[in-house]
């Protein structure tokens, strides 16, 4: 049987983030559209974020009011505070992302809070979703390379996710937030995590800012890992890493997988059309490496 490969596209959210020119609320669900008509089942949708550091995302409730239902089909949102958990509880998000940044530098410029603080918010927040029934993701950022504090030392990583895990959490997304990261370091961190917390558990999250981002997932898949996340077109940058690039594109990582005999229930064809509709929605111009090449041949 073919083995099964789960994306999370997380373009409407991480990659749309940065974006400096607003994208209305309904060309955000015109990308969905394209996305699930993909194949795409996972969609991190949105954040919680206050509006005033994120104004991208202000339209929060509007997009989880108005995604398509579907059987299967799984909406995220990141929650940044008690606050944003709250808003993101009100238009009933069952899949709520918590933040935590591996470095007390990273947390003060990207959330505004020491590492302590924002563990104990997390922590809380883990524990409000279980206590009301919704899935909860702890995301660790900057878990290979900080941007101001250097390289992050893997027992730090595994400490937060051993927090996380006894607070409750559902999946724990390890994140290369600047796209810093090697092969060799992603593979070690890796198999310390399925070796911790197990497969099922686990989700690794790139940016391509130096181009490894394809060998980096084909590093965590041979350590075990089954969950990526990955945005359409490469759209995507953070507005508090500088030298943030692009996530790695969800079409390269299809390609990826399925041409190595994995299933991602995504088809490619299909992808394809989904950056289209992306660049006509931002106005910017996106692709993975194998857009080109598809490109090239019609
Ligand atoms: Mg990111």
């Amino acid at each position: 049987m073919t083995e099964r490969i789960t994306i999370t596209e997380v373009g409407l959210r991480d990659g749309l983030q940065n974006q400096p020119s607003p994208v209305s609320t309904d060309d955000k669900l015109k990308i969905a559209d394209a996305l699930l008509a993909a194949g795409v089942d996972h969609l991190e949708a949105t954040s919680f974020a206050h509006p005033k550091w994120v104004p991208q995302m202000a339209d929060a409730e509007a997009i989880m009011t108005r995604l398509p239902k579907g059987e299967g089909r799984v909406y995220s949102a990141l929650t940044m505070n008690h606050r944003g958990y709250d808003r993101a509880v009100a238009v009933d998000t069952r899949s709520v992302g918590v933040v935590i940044t591996a470095t007390d530098t990273f947390n003060r410029k990207n959330i505004n809070m020491s590492f302590d603080e924002a563990l104990v918010e997390c922590i809380e927040i883990i524990e409000r979703a279980r206590t009301d029934g919704r899935h909860v993701r702890g995301y660790i950022g900057a878990a290979f390379v900080c941007p101001y504090e250097g390289r992050v030392s893997p027992d730090v990583v595994l400490d937060i996710a051993e927090k996380f895990a006894d607070a409750g959490v559902d999946e724990l997304g390890v994140a290369d937030t600047i796209g810093a990261a090697n092969p060799s370091q992603v593979k070690s961190m890796m198999v310390s995590m399925v070796n911790n917390f197990g497969a099922d558990r686990v989700g690794l999250h790139l940016h391509d800012t130096q181009g490894l981002a394809v060998a980096n997932s084909w590093a965590a898949l041979e350590a075990g890992i089954r969950r990526f996340d990955s945005s359409i077109g490469g759209l995507g940058g953070c507005p508090f890493a500088p030298g943030a690039k692009g996530n790695v594109a969800t079409e390269d990582l299809v390609h990826l997988f399925e041409g190595c005999g994995f299933d991602t229930g995504i088809d490619l064809d299909r992808l394809r059309d989904a950056v289209r509709v992306t660049e006509s929605a931002t106005g910017l111009s996106l692709g993975g490496k194998i857009i080109s090449w598809m490109d090239s041949r019609t």
